[in-house]
Parts: structure tokens; C-alpha cells; sequence
């Protein structure tokens, strides 16, 4: 039976187990695990910290784990080691019955945060001032709020992820003419680029600005509208760090992730997904050296799983996602303990009037992907 959140006063606070040590906390999200059993499913990021990533039972980028969370109905609670617009999708992609579970709601994306439903809006009804809203479709990346994700799938639009971004923009030129993507301009640009679409036919939409800061006769030539947004993260690598690796290792291969900018991309040897990324290094020869542009997290364990390849980090700064980095052994082992005592906290739900059209757009990408 589900108990209000809150109900039982006596319940131990959160900060309660931040005093608690690694061992303790370790041994205690491993016995109320086994003790909810196939009850729950926990789900780990790539970009999540080892100490929670450990005990997820599946692991990967944003649509290895929404394919997932899609085909397991029979788990009552899923609690998603990652950030929020992955739990909203999971919600919106697992049965009512089942509830889907944020151990720390301020696990955010900054990214995601840059492109909010009346901002998106507005630049949909200026753009389509001077273009039939018939010749675009909206597309948004997966780091999105569901709200966004609704609106794409209510016009014709569809979600991508870094995996299948390629994919997704050449169905929609196959039915129109245009697309305007959100929030990722760099996705956006990386993917149009290497699919031959020049730079020129693509323009930027500052949603600060009337007309996303563009002549009405710009906004009619344009192919590509990308929304001004940006990962935080990935932004903090820069050409010259390519340089360097290039220089002080002869032979080195750069992988990045396609959040980085143009000028890092174009520098790189290889570009993909964090799945892409992991597949790909843990592929390569024995003695081969990598120098990968994604998040800190995920490239200390790549180094740490490939002690016969060298692997380094591709920026001389910490490149850590902060929001990421919030869910921790003691949130997790707060939520779960809950979850067991029959409190559900941080449960994370779509409204309704979102669902419909959100899921629409997320289940038009999962069949192309
Ligand atoms: S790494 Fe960037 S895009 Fe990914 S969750 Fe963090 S801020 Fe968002």
C-alpha cells in the first residue's frame, strides 16, 4: 500500500545518513536490494558517481536506458540512478502501477533547463510567421522536460538521443523541409554537419531575441534552427587541448562526445554517444592511447576497465556534471529504506496532459531507433 510522502514523522531524516560510512552504506543498499528483490529495478547512467553506479541492475547512456525502462513492466518500483528528464521518461514509458523514483530531486540538467515550454512556444509561433508550420518538425534531445517532449510529438516531432541523432534528423527531412531543434545546439550542429548540411542553411535561435535574433529573410532560407543551449560540461572542452594531446602523445586517438562544440568535433577522430564512446575504447587494441572528451565519471572507469590502453582525459579541468554527481550512496540508500518502510519519496510523475503527446514522440524515436 503507498503511504503518503511525509506521513510518519518519526521516519529518520536524510542527514541522518550522511554520517554514515562507505562500508555501512554499501552493506545497507545491498541487503534492502535483496530484500525488495525483483520488486524494484535500479538504473545507472554512465555519467553516474561509482559509488551509486555500482548497484544499478542496468547500465548505459539516456536510450539504452529508456528502451529499457520501456520493456520492464513487471518491476513496481524504478529508482533512476541519472537526472530528472530520465525519470520523467521512464514514467512516461513504464505502466501506472508502476513508480518511478528520483533519490534527489535536485538532480537536474542544466542543459535541459535552457529550453522551457513558453520560451519554445514563442519561437514556434515566430517561425512560423514567415513558414508554413506544415514544412518543420520539431525535434528535441532526450534532455528535455516532458512538456517539451509533448510539444514535439503534438507537431509531427519526435525526441533523439545522441545515439541515434543522425537517424532521426533524416526522417524528418525525408517528410519536411526544416527542423527546429532544442536544447542542444551542438548536437543539433555536429549531427547536420556530418550529415552534409551546410553550415550556412543553419542558424541559431536566441530565445532571448524577437525572432530568435534572426532576419525574417534568414529564418526563411534556413534548413536548421538550433536553440541556443549547451551542456555545461562539454563546453569546457577546447581545440587546444586537442592540440595538446596530439602533440605530447604522437599516435593518439580523440574521442568526444557530439555536446562538444563545432571546433572540438571537427578536431576529434571519432564522435558518439557515451555507449559509442565505451564500446569504441573498450574495442581498440592493447596499447592504444585515447584521449576522450565526455564526463570525468565515465572516463575514470574507462581508464580504470582498460588498464592495457592508455586513457586520458581530454581537458586539463574537472569536467564533472554536477547534477549528475547529486545522487549519492546516502540518497540512495535513503530512498530505497523508505521505499521498503512504504513511504515513496521523490517520486517523480508526468501530468497527465503531458503524457499522451510526450510519449508519442519518445515511442516515434524508439521505433526508428
Ligand atoms: S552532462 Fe550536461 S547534458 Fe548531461 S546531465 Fe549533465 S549538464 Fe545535462
Amino acid at each position: 500500500m503507498e503511504h503518503p510522502i511525509g506521513l510518519k514523522i518519526s521516519e529518520p531524516d536524510l542527514a541522518d545518513y550522511y554520517p554514515l560510512p562507505p562500508e555501512t552504506l554499501d552493506e545497507r543498499i545491498a541487503d534492502v536490494k535483496a530484500r525488495l528483490s525483483d520488486r524494484l529495478l535500479i538504473l545507472g547512467h554512465n555519467y553516474q558517481r561509482d559509488e551509486v553506479y555500482k548497484f544499478a541492475d542496468y547500465k548505459g547512456d539516456s536510450l539504452k536506458l529508456s528502451q529499457y525502462a520501456a520493456q520492464q513492466k513487471d518491476r513496481e518500483y524504478i529508482v533512476f540512478c541519472g537526472v530528472k528528464f530520465m525519470a520523467e521518461t521512464a514514467d512516461i514509458l513504464t505502466t501506472s502501477e508502476q513508480k518511478v523514483i528520483l533519490p534527489d530531486l535536485a538532480a537536474g540538467c542544466s542543459m535541459a533547463d535552457m529550453a522551457d515550454i513558453d520560451t519554445v512556444e514563442t519561437a514556434w509561433q515566430e517561425i512560423t510567421r514567415f513558414i508554413p508550420e506544415s514544412s518543420i518538425t520539431p525535434i528535441t534531445y532526450i534532455n528535455s522536460s516532458a512538456d517539451l517532449k509533448a510539444f514535439c510529438g503534438e507537431r509531427g516531432g519526435l525526441v533523439c538521443t545522441s545515439t541515434n541523432a543522425e537517424r532521426i534528423i533524416r526522417w524528418a527531412f525525408k517528410r519536411r523541409e526544416k527542423i527546429l531543434f532544442f536544447p542542444d545546439q551542438h548536437l543539433g550542429r555536429n549531427t547536420c554537419k556530418r550529415m552534409g548540411i551546410p553550415l550556412n542553411e543553419m542558424i541559431l535561435w536566441d530565445p532571448a531575441k524577437p525572432n530568435g535574433g534572426n532576419h525574417p529573410e534568414a529564418l526563411q532560407k534556413a534548413r536548421v534552427f538550433l536553440w541556443q543551449g549547451f551542456c555545461s560540461v562539454h563546453q569546457m572542452f577546447q581545440p587546444h587541448h586537442v592540440d595538446y594531446f596530439r602533440k605530447q602523445y604522437p599516435g593518439i586517438k580523440i574521442i568526444v562526445h557530439p555536446e562538444c562544440s563545432m571546433e572540438v568535433a571537427d578536431k576529434s577522430d571519432l564522435m558518439g554517444s557515451t555507449e559509442y564512446i565505451i564500446r569504441t575504447v573498450t574495442d581498440a587494441p592493447s596499447g592504444s592511447r585515447w584521449a576522450v572528451g565526455t564526463e570525468l565519471n565515465l572516463v575514470n572507469r574507462l581508464k580504470r576497465d582498460n588498464p592495457d590502453k592508455e586513457v586520458y582525459f581530454l581537458s586539463p579541468m574537472v569536467c564533472m556534471c554536477s547534477t549528475m554527481f547529486r545522487i549519492d550512496a546516502p540518497h540512495l540508500l535513503w530512498s530505497l529504506e523508505r521505499l521498503e518502510a512504504g513511504s515513496i519519496v521523490n517520486r517523480i510523475i508526468v501530468p497527465e496532459a503531458d503524457r499522451t503527446w510526450a510519449k508519442v514522440a519518445l515511442e516515434r524515436m524508439l521505433e526508428l531507433a
